[in-house]
C-alpha cells in the first residue's frame, strides 16, 4: 500500500515541528512538504533539521497551492485567519484537511463549515484521546448532576498561547451545556472582576491561567453544597496532539465532504 502523503502548514511552529517528526517516524506516512507564513525566518531551512530529526531533503516553503497539490491530506496548526484560507484552498483542490487551530470566531467557524461541504475536514480544539473522552464524561455528568452543582472550568497553558479561554475549555463548556440541554452562550461566565455579586445559578464559569511551558491542563469542577466532583486532564507532551492529528489525517483521507471532529475519528458517536 502506498504511504499517505501529509503536508504541514505552520511547520515551524511548536506543533508543526512535532508533526514533522511524528509523520517522518510513522512508517505508513511521508512528509509531503511544509509551508510557513511568508514572513517566517525559517523559509528555506530543512524540515527535518527544524524538527530536530535527520535532514529530510525538503525545505520549508511558502507555496501553499503546491503543497496542497502534492498532499493527500494537509495538517494545519496555525492561526485562525490562515486556517480559514487553508480550508478554502483545500476545498478548491479537493484535498483533505486536519485543523487543530483554536480561537476561531463564529464567522471563521462558519467558513470552515462552508469549505467542508466540498472536502472532508477534521477540526478539533484538542486532538488527544484523553480530552476527547473527558468531553464525553463531562456531558454525561452534566446530564446527571442537577443544577445544585455549579460548573466551573479551569485551564492553564504556556505563556505564548494567544487565545483564552482555550478552545478545549470552551469545548468542555459546550459539552457541559449540551448535557444540561442549554446553549453555552447564554450561561458562559468567561471573566470575573470586581463587585460581581453572587454566582448566578446555572452559569458555567471559566478561569484562565497562563505561564511557563505548561502544555495544557484542564479541570472541570462540579461543586455543590457538601460535595464536589472534579475531572482533570494534564498533557505533559505536545506529542499526544501530534499523534491524534496523525490519526485524524489517516482517517479523513477518502471520507465524504463534511466537518468532522475527534469523536468521529475515534468512532465515539
Ligand atoms: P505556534 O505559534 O508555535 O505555531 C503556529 C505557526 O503557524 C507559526 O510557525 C506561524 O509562523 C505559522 N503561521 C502563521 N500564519 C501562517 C500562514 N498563513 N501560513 C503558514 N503558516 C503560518 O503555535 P502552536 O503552539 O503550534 O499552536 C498553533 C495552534 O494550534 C493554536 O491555535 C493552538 O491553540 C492550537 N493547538 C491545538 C491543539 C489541538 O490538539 N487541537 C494542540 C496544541 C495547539
Amino acid at each position: 500500500m502506498s504511504k499517505t502523503r501529509i503536508g504541514v502548514v505552520g511547520c515551524a511552529g511548536r506543533m508543526g515541528r512535532m508533526l514533522i517528526a511524528e509523520i517522518a517516524g510513522s512508517g505508513d506516512c511521508i512528509v509531503a512538504g511544509g509551508v510557513e507564513a511568508p514572513s517566517s525566518p525559517n523559509i528555506g531551512r530543512d524540515l527535518g533539521e527544524l524538527a530536530g530529526i535527520e535532514p529530510l531533503g525538503l525545505a520549508v516553503g511558502g507555496d501553499r497551492a503546491a503543497l496542497f497539490a502534492a498532499s493527500d491530506v494537509v495538517i494545519d496548526f496555525t492561526v485562525p485567519a490562515a486556517s480559514v484560507a487553508h480550508a478554502s484552498l483545500a476545498a478548491e483542490r479537493g484535498c483533505a484537511l486536519v485543523i487543530g487551530t483554536t480561537g476561531l470566531d463564529t464567522a471563521q467557524a462558519a467558513a470552515l463549515q462552508a469549505a467542508a461541504k466540498r472536502t472532508p475536514i477534521v477540526w478539533a480544539p484538542n486532538m488527544s484521546l484523553g480530552v476527547t473522552l473527558m468531553t464525553d464524561l463531562v456531558e454525561h455528568l452534566a446530564r446527571r448532576l442537577d443544577a445544585e452543582f455549579d460548573i466551573e472550568i479551569l485551564e492553564m497553558h504556556h505563556r505564548h498561547k494567544i487565545d483564552a479561554p482555550s478552545g478545549t475549555a470552551l469545548a468542555l463548556g459546550q459539552a457541559a451545556a449540551a448535557g444540561r440541554g442549554i446553549a453555552l452562550d447564554g450561561v458562559a461566565q468567561r471573566t470575573r472582576d470586581g463587585q460581581t455579586g453572587p454566582r448566578r445559578s446555572g452559569d458555567i464559569g471559566f478561569a484562565t491561567l497562563r505561564g511557563g511551558d505548561v502544555v495544557g491542563e484542564h479541570t472541570v469542577i462540579f461543586a455543590a453544597e457538601g460535595e464536589r466532583v472534579e475531572i482533570s486532564h494534564r498533557a505533559t507532551s505536545r506529542r499526544v496532539f501530534a499523534r491524534g492529528a496523525l490519526r485524524a489525517a489517516r482517517w479523513v483521507v477518502g471520507k465524504p465532504p463534511a466537518l468532522y471532529d475527534m469523536k468521529d475519528v475515534l468512532a465515539l458517536r
